[in-house]
């Protein structure tokens, strides 16, 4: 089967040039896999395509076929871009200025921001008390205002920085926006729902996979949390 036109383009920009040998080496769901991180919006006709130059056989696709195919797909672990030490430093440090703006208003100091593309589109800290809403955590905040930016309740291909280890819901909130990464500067040894408490993100049968990264510094993201609670009055 002749290689469509879309696919040799955005192959031979990964340096592709020889898909037979390739698709061998990789087979065609890695392969499919590679080119969704170079190109996110990449549909699963890509998929069916690799799939069909890889059998040989231009056949036509079933619908069971294709959610066969899908369904493997989504079945691979999943591959994200690195991240550079340099770049976790410093979006944990923007986290980090939200969380002292929580403390100047005598809220616990949790910061978070999420990351598309390289810009920050949404930033949060701990308001619960200021709006005795339990709701109000960094990570949800952070989440609302992200999603008014893209004006879509998906964040794909968003990353989430924050100081603290997340919670259930926030961890919840994180998986059901499909964040793909979640980096966290300390553990939160009563609360925390990666490590911690639970592991919500090992679960293998949630829908979406998010990568998480942490901690990354504990005793330094640790710090502004243990001195807000060594105040009695703010037990
Ligand atoms: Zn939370």
């Amino acid at each position: 089967m002749k290689i469509p036109q879309y696919l040799q383009i955005k192959l031979a920009s990964l340096g592709i040039t020889d898909l037979k040998d390739q698709l061998i080496n990789e087979g065609y769901l890695n392969l499919f896999a590679k080119l969704r991180l170079a190109y996110p919006s990449l549909g699963y006709n890509a998929l069916f395509d690799l799939y069909k130059i890889n059998t040989g056989k231009n056949i036509p696709f079933s619908n069971d076929l294709k959610q066969k195919l899908i369904l493997e797909f989504k079945s691979l672990p999943p591959i994200y871009p690195l991240l550079p030490e340099a770049s976790i430093r410093f979006y944990l440090n923007e986290a980090e200025k939200q969380a002292h703006f929580a403390l100047g208003k005598n809220e616990v100091p949790i910061g978070a921001v999420i990351v598309h593309e390289g810009k920050i589109i949404g930033k949060g800290y701990n308001q619960t008390r200021t709006k005795q809403d339990i709701l109000c955590h960094a990570e949800i905040q952070a989440i609302r205002e992200a999603q008014i930016y893209l004006d879509n309740f998906r964040l794909d291909n968003c990353d989430i920085f924050v100081t603290l280890e997340p919670c259930l819901m926030c961890s919840g909130a994180i998986i059901h926006s499909r964040i793909r990464r979640l980096v966290f500067g300390a553990l939160e040894p009563k609360t925390g729902a990666c490590i911690s408490q639970h592991q919500v993100f090992a679960n293998k049968k949630t829908n979406h996979h998010c990568q998480v990264i942490g901690p990354i510094d504990q005793a330094h993201f640790s710090e502004l949390i243990s001195n807000f609670f060594r105040e009695p009055s703010n037990l």
